[in-house]
């Protein structure tokens, strides 16, 4: 539209390079069948809601006072989550968390980007990172992935030579490829940075990878000099204990950098209620674990069927997939949200992302976008 957006308004006095910036988000339409933003299609259970309602009531009979700061139960139940999910010891110290990993995310370059210092990524990645780099004053450099979206390393060489960042910042598997990083990528390019700076992997979705796919937490730094020091890998509720309403990110590392973050977080940046309704999921952690497998199986269902279909597809270790390619794919979108089917335009020129939503969900993208390929705009 010509009309000009609020951070365009000369009266107000936004940071010069907020100027004319528009508010990330993807849109939020109430159409029936939501495959957008890689949600959790499963509300919670009947038995997740009630111990959940139940915890947040036990913390209301204390809000007039502030919570635990350093969060010691949730750190020590993370903890011992992540220790089973990947086979791998971890400690209460060597755990952080924060309000949604985007939160994480914006406090590891607080603490570790700003002014003079960069942060770099390969694309196509994760469209927050340079808000966050923005947002925390440090310069953003965005090198490439090969074209099949698998790893540069070579670029990645290049990139780390020239611009000796301070923060490198990945999603395994990536969003919106769904491509997991192999522990020889992620190994490299730890030893390339240095103590120079931090490598962030970016776990958002790793409890849907396929049988096969590492953790990058199995190279973390352990007690008898093993692993690498300077690896940072973030993890989310929102996805696979389908909390995303809720908040709750986290991530594991050497202590002692979980102990710098403690200097850029707000006092009580985890409220009582958000606690309690974190720890009260990681109970279910096994139920919540199950639903995840038949979205993986659903996941893989998709990939297969759209291949069928003749359409490129990325294969995906998340719970999405993109998918292509459109001569318009912004004419399919459309076609499919006149049909009630909701997902993404995003990731280069060409593709779409579909996020796994339930069995009958997936059916109605799948007649959906049937429709749209018979009869092309
Ligand atoms: N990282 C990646 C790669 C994501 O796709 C997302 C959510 N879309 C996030 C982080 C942030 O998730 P949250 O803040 O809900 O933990």
């Amino acid at each position: 539209s010509t009309q000009p957006t609020s951070t365009e308004r000369s009266w107000v006095p936004l940071r010069e390079e907020l100027r004319g910036v528009e508010p990330y988000g993807a849109p939020q339409l109430d159409v029936p069948v939501q495959l957008n933003v890689n949600e959790n299609p499963y509300a919670p259970s009947a038995a997740v809601v009630e111990d959940v309602a139940a915890s947040v009531a036990r913390a209301a009979t204390t809000l007039n006072r502030y919570p635990d700061r350093e969060f010691t139960e949730l750190r020590e139940g993370l903890a011992a989550y992540l220790g089973r999910e990947a086979g791998v010891v971890v400690d209460p110290a060597q755990v952080w968390a924060a309000n949604g990993s985007n939160e994480v995310m914006l406090q590891l370059l607080q603490a570790f980007g700003g002014p003079g210092r960069t942060a770099i990524s390969f694309a196509p990645t994760y469209s927050m990172y340079p808000e966050y780099a923005r947002d925390a004053m440090t310069g953003w450099v965005a090198g490439r992935r090969h074209e099949d979206f698998s790893f540069d390393l070579d670029e990645a060489r290049r990139l780390v030579r020239e611009h000796r960042p301070s923060v490198v910042l990945l999603p395994s598997p990536n969003n919106p490829t769904g491509t997991a990083l192999p522990h020889d990528v992620i190994g490299t390019l730890c030893e390339l940075v240095g103590d120079d700076g931090v490598v962030v992997i970016d776990e958002a979705y790793a409890e849907f990878r396929r049988a096969g796919t590492p953790s990058a937490l199995e190279l973390l730094a352990t007690a008898d000099g093993q692993g690498h020091r300077n690896l940072v890998v973030t993890r989310t509720m929102s996805k696979a204990f389908a909390l995303a309403g809720a908040r709750l990110g986290y991530l594991a590392a050497a202590p002692e950098l979980c102990d710098a973050l403690r200097v850029v977080r707000l006092p009580y940046h985890l409220s009582a209620v958000t606690q309690a309704t974190a720890l009260a999921a990681l109970r279910h952690a096994d139920e919540l674990l199950g639903k995840v497998e038949e979205l993986r199986a659903e996941r893989d269902r998709t990939v297969a069927w759209l291949e069928e279909q003749g359409l490129e597809v990325a294969p995906s270790d998340a719970n999405f997939v993109l998918f292509g390619r459109f001569a318009d794919r912004q004419a399919v979108w459309q076609r499919l949200l006149d049909d009630g089917v909701l997902i993404r335009v995003t990731g280069p020129e060409g593709w779409l992302r579909v996020s796994i939503g339930t069995a009958a969900e997936m059916q109605a993208f799948r007649s959906a976008l049937t429709g749209a390929l018979a009869h092309p705009t």
